[in-house]
């Protein structure tokens, strides 16, 4: 493999990508079953078909461009992710994945490997959830979380329903759906890092281990209102310096814990909300998250310890729990086996967890999922501003072709 051609032909598909954009010198809009979407959706295709691949799509119009196997009926070893984008984002997100599947696929033909296990690229469809909302539509209908019943559903802010959408670009709804996951063995995702670390680290490759988990709190104090200038300090139940109290300490609970653990307080509403009024009531939120469960578990108790230590009389606290997302670890082989390629190809890596939801994430309950990052510039992405190196692009296409090659039993 040479690394120079592989970047030079990463760079053209990435240059080219980025031009289907609904809003030209302000970044990537590339919405689902829209003009651009279509635009994208022939050029992968195309490339697929010029990489000698056999070209299909879906009832939700995700892509496939198979190389078959010498084994008859067996599952194929699946590389992608997702081409649609947000408003306004970059040319990497999404895109950098699809490219390095197909440069992973071209390099087996190439390479005139006869794999076992076909070998699979996938191109995914509103991961973003830009158009329809909710996001991993595409994988999440693959798998079957997403009945026909609840995507002929989903509309636009513009009314046009899924079905609509895909007829106005050439898309076929009635094609199948749900895929029999038996017919997958593996899947491997290749997605920007969106954050800062494996810039500020200089690495080039995070082997993810683990998606995290996310948690949402909902802490309620309730004071007693009062005048500001005629109720003494001491005579005063004041819900948000009680709050303030707490939020000033919740970011020492998730440095305690340490191992990537963070915790956030996006959202407070004070009530009355009035300059001369003591507040009798406040709610805000604490998101936390962490790549290993038993850290999520330890920083609710201790949230919720610290939220009722400031209960006194006329404090009355409470914790709801709105939202509980488990961890995700990827699979534990394919993890090896990425770090024992990076290793074998000279190229430093580390472990690294993903802060946001990916389709890996999805595909990981139903198949040997992995994923790998490269780093992000500045740690920007959703922006027109998001940069990745095709360098480091070029660097997780060899190590997904040679994982892809055991994986598929190539020879
Ligand atoms: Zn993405």
């Amino acid at each position: 493999m040479r690394l120079v051609e592989l970047k030079e032909s990463i760079e053209h598909h990435i240059k080219q990508i980025s031009e289907y954009t609904a809003t030209p010198g302000k970044g990537t809009t590339r919405l689902t079953y829209s003009q651009e979407d279509l635009k994208t959706r022939n050029y992968i295709k195309g490339k697929m078909r010029e990489y000698g691949l056999e070209v299909r799509e879906d009832g939700f119009g995700n892509i496939f461009g198979k190389l078959e196997g010498t084994l008859k009926d067996a599952p194929s070893v699946m590389v992608g992710s997702h081409f649609d984008s947000v408003p306004h984002g970059g040319s990497y997100d999404g895109p950098a994945g699809v490219v390095a599947a197909l440069e992973v696929a071209a390099l087996f033909v190439k390479n005139n490997l006869t794999p076992k296990y076909p070998l699979e690229v996938v191109a995914l469809v509103e991961e973003e959830g830009a158009r329809f909302g909710g996001g991993l539509m595409g994988s999440r209908g693959m798998v079957g979380l997403l009945g026909e019943e609840e995507f002929q559903n989903l509309r636009d802010t513009n009314g046009i329903s899924t079905v609509e959408a895909m007829v106005e670009i050439g898309l076929d709804p009635s094609l199948p759906k749900k895929r029999d996951m038996k017919t997958i063995k593996a899947f491997l995702e290749l997605h920007i890092e969106q954050g800062p670390i494996l810039e500020e680290k200089e690495i080039p490759i995070g082997v993810v281990e683990a998606i995290v988990g996310l948690t949402q709190l909902e802490v309620t104090i309730k004071g007693q209102a009062g005048h500001a200038g005629t109720t003494p300090m001491d005579r005063r139940a004041d819900a948000l310096v009680a709050a303030a109290n707490i939020i000033g300490r919740l970011p020492e609970l998730a440095e305690e814990e340490g191992e990537g653990t963070v915790i956030t307080t996006g959202r407070l509403n004070v009530y009355p909300n009035g300059a001369n009024v003591i507040p009798d009531h406040v709610v805000f939120s604490v998101d936390i998250r962490s790549g290993k469960e038993e850290n999520v578990l330890n920083v609710i108790e201790k949230t919720k310890n610290l939220v009722h230590s400031v209960s006194k009389s006329g404090i009355q606290t409470s914790v709801e729990q709105l939202l509980y997302i488990q961890p995700k670890e990827l699979n534990r082989g394919i993890r090896s086996l990425l770090k024992e390629k990076s290793e074998a190809l000279e190229i430093p890596y580390c472990s690294i967890n993903s802060g946001a939801g990916h389709d890996a994430m999805v595909l990981s309950d139903y198949t040997d999922a992995g994923m790998l990052f490269i780093p992000s510039k500045n740690g920007l992405s959703h922006c027109p501003e998001e940069w990745s190196d095709s360098e480091d692009i070029a660097r997780a296409v060899g190590i997904f072709y040679e994982t892809a090659k055991i994986l598929t039993e190539a020879e």
